[in-house]
């Protein structure tokens, strides 16, 4: 991508909003400089994409602040060989950045018309390990379980066990978790069979809206 106009700005997003806050792993650093947020969101927002917030992605949904993405990711520590589930689609930029460093992805949205933009998004980018599913990402995707990591990137009440279920032995879950407003990030350990839970600081999700989420509409 040497050809990218943004690349110089994608430089400077992650050494001073990424690396100089902490994140360390190489591999996370090298996926963030290489997937161009700004082809994941919609004008007008798509000029302030190397900017450390969060953005309107349409559908009353957004794009994460890419520091959280790299810490999210970080705590996943996906491997070349793992298969993870993402629930929360959104833009498809979390998808990419995982479809860099993991085998295969799999994303589920909730709303068609995001899923579509996620799905273009991809595309434009060639990346042919991401698959965008429709649907409700609370119940899983029992279909291509058990996954190496899972990543919930929308505010959940509680960590549905089921979600627990589908992880493979050493496989970790990482997942914002509070009430609608603010949640804590928490990361779960599957190790012999018992669950090694640990806390990554406060964080602003919208809701996971669905059967294991909260009831209700988009907001
Ligand atoms: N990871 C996304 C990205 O890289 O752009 C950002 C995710 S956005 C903060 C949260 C997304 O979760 C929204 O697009 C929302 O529609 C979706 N969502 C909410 N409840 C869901 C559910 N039960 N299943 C799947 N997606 C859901």
């Amino acid at each position: 991508m040497s050809d990218d106009p943004r690349a110089d700005e994608r430089v400077r997003m992650v050494e001073c909003q990424i690396a100089a806050r902490g994140i360390k792993n190489p591999r996370v650093l090298a996926a963030m400089r290489k997937i161009p947020r700004h082809v994941f969101i919609p004008p007008p927002h798509d000029r302030s994409a190397y900017h450390d917030n969060p953005l309107p992605i349409g559908s009353g949904q957004t794009i994460s602040q890419p520091y959280i993405v790299a810490l999210m990711t970080e705590l996943l520590d996906p491997g070349p060989t793992d298969r993870i589930l993402e629930i929360g689609g959104g833009s498809g930029y979390q998808a990419a950045i995982l479809a860099v460093l993991a085998k295969r992805v799999i994303t589920i949205e909730r709303i068609p018309e995001v899923a579509d933009l996620a799905r273009s998004n991809l595309e434009k980018l060639g990346i042919t390990n991401a698959e965008l599913i429709v649907g409700d990402g609370t119940l899983g995707y029992p279909a291509a379980a058990p996954y190496g990591g899972i990543i919930i990137t929308a505010a959940t009440p509680q960590i549905p066990k089921h979600l627990v279920d589908q992880l493979e032995e050493g496989g970790r879950l990482v997942a914002p978790v509070g009430d609608r407003d603010i949640q804590e990030l928490i990361r779960i350990v599957k190790q012999e069979g018992r669950l090694m839970e640990t806390h990554h600081g406060g964080v602003r999700f919208v809701p996971l809206i669905g059967r294991y989420g909260w009831e209700g509409g988009n907001a």
